[in-house]
């Protein structure tokens, strides 16, 4: 090359090529604007690989490719729709820790319910036996609805041996957990019994006259409860709870129409079954929110539901002010009342197993406390502790991060059922190494697994909360 030639120097070449640009038409890329999707999210993820480092489920299962592939690098390949989603998919627990996890916002969990949905409206064969045990586990509301009309004789059959070998042999639905028992009396059978919210409008007025309004400035206070299928169909006790002590802070609850959270359903790909549901429970919620409501829930996948998955998959009218005006009960208490205040004037007598007994004072009431990963989701991890560290008579030891395992309906299914006792096995350790003998958790499928893996009898907050602060009522 001379030193006159410079090769940065198009000379005639840029002639010809200002000519040529004058009918240059851009090359379509992503194709049709119309469906053009730029799948925003997948473009934040920077490689770090926490989400990895974070799933319970890769660090037991070889075979998982863990939360960055199922998430943003599946959202890239399949930017121009030409590639199924890849199976490992359903492997996934929910258990929705890559969220929480990633410094980068990435929204793994809404990646990961849309890529679940299209695997199983596209590509999971409708007749499968994995296919039909997945619809029932989902539509766990369905059944139980089913199931609680004759409540013994469910109980008895789901009870037998027999036919949890047959369910392990026929759907594979494990053999080696206890099916959940239903309660002779739902929570709403209770709750209409007792007067609807009528009722709970004359005692939130009482306690209100009780506590001369000291700490109560509204003038209105009433919220909506989503109880849910589980403390709807086997632990109302946490239901009456639940009532009893926002009514004790003087709040009237109400109690809408409601179905299953869809919790379940986003878990197994069942997205149309959680659109029905959502569109119930987005309606009826969304008309107590304009009736000056807001919205409690006791079980936190059902809370984080209503809060973070609905407003991700949906857009039915009034799903953003129900994401925006969902607490988790124990939390609205907190924000609102003077709920620590409340429970250092209180104090509680308990039995060893965590329940209330008069006229015994024989030491604080120890429980070993579980936070879900769907109440780390939220921020709300450590609260129950903070909450029990207030109160006479009983306290609370945090049996740390780990997840529990079970995940909803993961550690039902006979496949993941030795992967579920693995991912659980450091909590089970830890509680058995704590001073207690009871389990605490705000999730009623980590209850189950807490309960499994040690025998412990598992109490809900709300029920300690109750024990505290309500005076023995029984209505
Ligand atoms: S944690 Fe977030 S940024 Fe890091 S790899 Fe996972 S998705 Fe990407
Ligand atoms: S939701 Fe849980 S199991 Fe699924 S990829 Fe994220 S961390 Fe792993």
């Amino acid at each position: 090359m001379s030193e006159t030639e410079d090769v940065n120097d198009p000379g005639d070449v840029r002639e010809e090529e200002t000519v040529e640009s004058d009918e240059f038409e851009p090359v379509q890329v992503f194709g049709d604007s119309e469906s053009m999707d730029l799948r925003p999210g997948s473009d934040d993820c920077y490689k770090c690989s926490t989400c990895d480092t974070n799933c319970p489920v890769a660090e037991v299962d070889d075979e998982f490719p863990g939360p960055k592939f199922q998430g943003p690098e599946q959202w890239r390949l399949k930017r121009k729709d030409d590639r199924e989603v890849d199976d490992s998919i359903t492997s996934c627990s929910n258990c929705m820790r890559c969220d929480s996890a990633c410094p980068s916002d990435v929204p793994l969990s809404q990646m990961h319910n849309t890529a679940r949905g299209e695997f199983v409206s596209e590509q999971m064969e409708k007749l499968s036996r994995e296919y039909v045990r997945n619809r029932i586990l989902a539509n766990y509301g369905t059944l139980a609805r089913l199931g609680s009309k004759v409540p013994r004789l469910t109980n008895f059959v789901m009870g037998n041996s027999l036919v949890q070998t047959l369910n392990e042999k026929l759907l594979g639905i494990t053999s080696e957990r206890e099916f959940p028992e239903f309660a002779e009396e739902t929570f709403r059978e209770w709750w209409e019994k007792r007067g609807g919210t009528a009722a709970s409008k004359e005692r939130a007025q009482e306690a209100r006259a009780q506590r001369g309004g000291a700490k109560i400035e509204r003038d209105e206070k009433r919220v909506a409860y989503f109880h849910g299928c589980y403390s709807n169909y086997n632990t109302p006790a946490v239901g009456k709870a639940t009532v009893r002590v926002f009514e004790r802070f003087g709040y009237e609850v109400l109690v809408p129409p409601q179905q299953c959270s869809g919790t379940p359903m986003f878990a197994n790909g069942m997205l149309e079954d959680a659109r029905r549901s959502a569109e119930t429970n987005v309606r009826e919620l969304a008309a107590a929110i304009e009736d000056g409501a807001d919205v409690i829930a006791s079980c936190t996948s059902c809370s984080m539901a209503l809060r973070q998955e609905y407003p991700e998959l949906f857009d039915f009218e009034g799903t953003a002010s129900v994401a925006a005006r969902t607490y988790e009960a124990a939390e609205y208490l907190r924000l609102h009342e003077d709920l620590d205040g409340a429970l250092a004037d209180a104090e509680v007598d308990l039995d060893p197993v965590g329940t209330e007994v008069e006229g015994e004072e024989d030491g604080d009431a120890e429980f070993a406390y579980h936070a879900p990963c769907h109440a780390r989701n939220q921020g709300i991890a450590g609260q129950a502790v903070e909450l029990l560290d207030h109160l006479d008579g009983a306290s609370a030891e945090d049996v740390g991060p780990s997840c529990s395992g079970i995940s909803g309906t993961y550690g039902w299914k006979a496949e993941k059922y030795d992967a579920s006792m693995e991912i659980g096995a450091e909590m089970i350790e830890h509680m058995e190494e704590a001073d207690a003998e009871t389990g605490l958790t705000e999730c009623p499928t980590c209850a189950m697994q807490m309960e499994h893996g040690t025998g412990y009898d598992v109490r809900h907050p709300m029920e300690v909360l109750e024990d505290a602060l309500v005076d023995g009522e029984s209505a």
